[in-house]
């Protein structure tokens, strides 16, 4: 599979699909032009992966829609080396974006499918996560901690107490919180004790599932 000039210039058309649902930061933007969606992406789907939607990529779960991606890494106003821990890995493409600002990404997959074939795909495409990990995201990386942000690419019905615990004092932890529809929330970390909670637009997510069983 090939990055093609046809693929940029629909990524293009993509960014301004994302700019005029309101993205400004021009560097969450530029990784958008840049990272070649269609790659992450089954063949069959590869006419779509410039629609700003979801899409499936095995085991039950999605590649986030290109808004929702865009979204939640506007409000973790990323900086070169920034600590950053995902949780939920899935196909890469959000862990792509947040290396290619220059952060130094520690990503964790629950689904082993999903996990070993990204930890192979990414590194090819020349994205290099500082660790990909296979586990359960609601205990966070303790032994990794504390970190700048922390983005969670799953419908969480509560907000685990071990994230908000894992972030620096100023970190933040950009999380989705509801059942069946999710509210993007972002938690800003004050103090060693207080947390500024800010609420935005409702998301639908594939769930934060508990326990690794698979
Ligand atoms: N960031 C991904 C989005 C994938 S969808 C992308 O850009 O493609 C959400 C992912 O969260 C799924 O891959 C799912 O398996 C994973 N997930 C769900 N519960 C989890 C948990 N408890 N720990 C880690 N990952 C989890």
């Amino acid at each position: 599979m090939k990055d093609l000039p046809k693929h940029k210039g629909l990524r293009n058309q993509l960014v301004q699909v994302l700019i005029d649902k309101g993205i400004k930061d021009e560097k969450v933007l530029n990784a958008i032009a840049k990272i070649p969606r269609h790659l992450f992406m089954d063949s069959s789907f590869i006419d779509f992966a410039y629609k700003d939607k979801a899409f499936p990529i095995g085991a039950d779960q999605t590649i986030s829609q290109p808004y929702t991606v865009a979204f939640q890494t506007e409000l973790l106003e990323v900086k070169a080396n920034d600590k950053i821990l995902e949780i939920g890995t899935g196909s890469g493409y959000q862990t792509a974006v947040l290396v290619s600002l220059k952060a130094i990404v520690f990503s964790i997959e629950r689904q082993k499918e999903l996990f070993t074939k990204t930890k192979k795909f990414l590194p090819r495409l020349g994205y290099v996560a500082k660790k990909l990990i296979y586990g359960d995201g609601y205990n966070g990386l303790p032994n990794e901690a504390p970190f700048d942000s922390i983005i969670v690419t799953a419908g969480a019905p509560f907000v685990p107490k071990p994230l908000l615990a894992q972030l620096k004092i100023g970190g933040k932890l950009v999380i989705p919180v509801g059942d069946k529809e999710q509210v993007m929330t972002l938690f800003v970390r004050n103090s060693e004790k207080e947390f500024e909670k800010k609420e935005f637009d409702k998301f639908a997510f594939v769930p934060f599932l508990k326990d690794v069983s698979d």
